[in-house]
């Protein structure tokens, strides 16, 4: 039985939510069961509650706060898989590019992506033209757009810093790019909607057995301090990179090659990047992609071994990433000074034999049943999420569902909106919405459209909550331009539990705001204690926590230099 305590005698609203919440997941046996709050159990307990079965999701940390919220944050199909002739994997990226703009359009925004080809490059323009031609085939035309050839001028006109020198044109491509943290929290959000329980900070610690079946997990309720066990008719293992200890704790043999991919942030200003640009290297490919006034630029792929908690950005991801963009940018020559921010994540690739680089190991996801009761999902992409989870299910109700006298509806998930998504031709609604922000609430004009493309038709939830208190739909700071309000409704209807949680994942104040939201933070930490019932001791932690997260995004400028290549695997 869970051990569960009240933590005071009258607790904040959210923590007497949250107290219920664990109580039921002591107390009702579901028909499924998930372990890891990234985006692929996510979209596995949005998909199961939208067929009616009753579902728990557990994340030990906060949701996407694994590899989720650390990718490149692009809903691609991948133009250099063509090459590696996985033609099917990017038919169904593509194709599941087109459903995520359909359902969460809020979040997932189409973009040119622009190509530049080189005198000496390992790809002719040729090659290149007949790629891009079979990607857009395989997008189906009309999509989101063809791609173009572009002259040496035309390209230089776009993006006036890239290197001239042996610069003999290019293309213009289309794909998209997405919040990758808020579209967990969106899909989180959905499954909850459709009676779903979910929750942050609970950590599946063991599995529980009836004979040789898996029939439960005991699980921590890591901000509380309670512990107890849930049980479930089928557990689902979707914990990324953890995948392999719960295999462990299953007692059967793990099957990933973990990947660790960086990215950093240099202000915008040093690139003078309009769009994103994609850098070709001789092993793989690189991005460039401009947000608010920064870019980010990567990502690396080598073998990780060891905890996916407490991966790094190391000197040598940092010289890689810098010297791939001083190719392109050489005028700029950024070095470690200009990195202002950056994050590593550590992709839960399935092991494959004759992959001697982790840039070959395919980004195909596999689903790994056993022991009895206990299922495991890992590899693919964000942008395949959707269709992971709708395979994964299908063979879970195939294989279980007489057992349980399960009746469940056909997979829903390709119509449905996702939480925020409900609208047709987002574009016209999200500028008559902004409009009326400005208009009616007084939002400033730099705030409304970011209010809206982040919450979509929520946005109107978020401010009702500033018709108790009119001060809330002032900025955090006179530098912080992010609303009081979105920390009071990230507090009280996005779960968010730290400080942290706010900063990186419900806001990316961390990640681009060039003071990393810091100004601010002091506010918001007051703003989401009074919802959470810190006390000033709780407050001045939380705060501290923040600076030592943000200090440690950079950290690796202090080191040696390091003799490794990050694109060596
Ligand atoms: P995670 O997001 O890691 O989720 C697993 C969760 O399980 C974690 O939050 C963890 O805390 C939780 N957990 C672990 N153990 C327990 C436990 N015992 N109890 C409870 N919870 C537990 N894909 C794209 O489509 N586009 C891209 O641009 C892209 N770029 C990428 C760039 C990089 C550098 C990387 C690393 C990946 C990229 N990907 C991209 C791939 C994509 O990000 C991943 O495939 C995806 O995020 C994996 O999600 P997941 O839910 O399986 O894992």
């Amino acid at each position: 039985m869970f051990g569960f305590r009240r933590r005071k005698p009258v607790n904040p609203p959210v923590l007497d939510k949250r107290d219920t919440d664990l109580a039921r997941l002591a107390r009702e046996t579901f028909d499924l069961l998930i372990i890891g709050g990234g985006i692929t159990g996510a979209t596995i307990a949005r998909d199961a509650a939208l067929r009616g079965l009753s579902v728990a999701l557990i994340e030990k940390n906060d949701f996407a706060s694994g590899t989720s919220s650390r990718s490149s944050k692009l809903v691609h199909g991948g133009l250099r898989y063509l090459k590696g002739r996985h033609v099917r994997l990017v038919r169904e990226s593509l194709r599941e590019r087109g459903v995520l703009l359909k359902i969460a359009p809020h979040l997932v925004e189409p973009a040119p992506f622009f190509l530049p080809v080189y005198a000496g490059g390992k790809d002719g323009r040729l090659k290149l033209r007949l790629g891009l031609t079979a990607y857009d085939l395989l997008a189906g035309f009309g999509d989101i757009g063809r791609h173009t050839v572009l002259s040496r001028e035309k390209m230089l006109e776009a993006e006036p810093l890239l290197r001239a020198e042996g610069l003999q044109g290019g293309f213009r491509y289309f794909d998209c790019v997405v919040d990758d943290g808020r579209l967990t929290l969106a899909t989180v959000r959905s499954a909850v909607q459709q009676g779903a329980l979910a929750l942050n900070y609970v950590e599946a610690t063991g599995l529980e057995r009836d004979g040789e079946r898996v029939t439960g997990v005991f699980f921590r309720d890591v901000i509380g301090g309670g512990s107890g066990n849930a049980h479930a008719r089928v557990i689902v293992n979707a914990a990324g990179p953890w995948s392999d200890r719960l295999r462990e704790m299953a007692g059967v043999a793990g099957i990933l090659r973990p990947s660790k991919g960086v990215h950093l942030v240099v202000p915008r200003s040093r690139l003078g990047l309009t769009h994103v640009i994609v850098i070709p290297r001789l092993d793989r490919v690189f991005f460039a992609v401009p947000t608010g006034d920064s870019v980010y630029v990567g990502t690396t792929d080598t073998d990780f071994k060891g905890d996916p908690g407490a991966v790094r950005i190391d000197s040598a991801d940092a010289a890689y990433v810098l010297d791939s963009t001083n190719a392109l940018f050489s005028d700029a020559q950024l070095t470690t000074a200009d990195v202002v921010a950056g994050w590593a994540g550590v992709r839960p690739l399935v092991a494959k034999e004759g992959t001697p680089l982790p840039s070959d190991v395919s980004r195909d996801f596999e689903i790994d049943p056993g022991p009895e009761g206990f299922y495991t999902i890992a590899g693919g992409k964000l942008t395949t999420s959707r269709a992971m989870a709708e395979a994964l299910l299908d063979r879970v109700i195939a294989q279980e569902g007489a057992r349980f006298d399960w009746r469940p509806t056909p997979c829903r998930t390709g119509q449905t909106p996702i939480f925020g998504g409900n609208v047709e031709g987002f574009e016209r609604y999200a500028q008559a919405a902004a409009a009326s922000l400005v208009g009616s609430w007084g939002i400033p004009l730099e705030t409304a459209p970011r209010l809206v493309r982040t919450h979509g038709t929520e946005h109107v939830a978020l401010l009702a909550c500033a018709r108790r208190d009119a001060a809330l739909l002032r900025p955090l700071s006179d530098a912080c331009p992010v609303l009081r309000a979105e920390a009071v409704y990230a507090a009280e209807q996005e779960m968010a539990m730290t400080l942290g949680d706010f900063m990186e994942r419900r806001t990316k104040l961390m990640l681009f705001d060039p003071d990393h939201g810091l100004d601010g933070a002091e506010e918001a930490a007051r703003l989401i204690g009074d919802v959470l019932g810190w006390s000033p001791r709780e407050r001045q932690r939380q705060l501290s926590l923040y600076r030592d997260d943000v200090a440690a995004m950079t950290a690796f400028a202090k080191e040696p230099p390091s003799v490794v290549d990050p694109a060596s695997g």
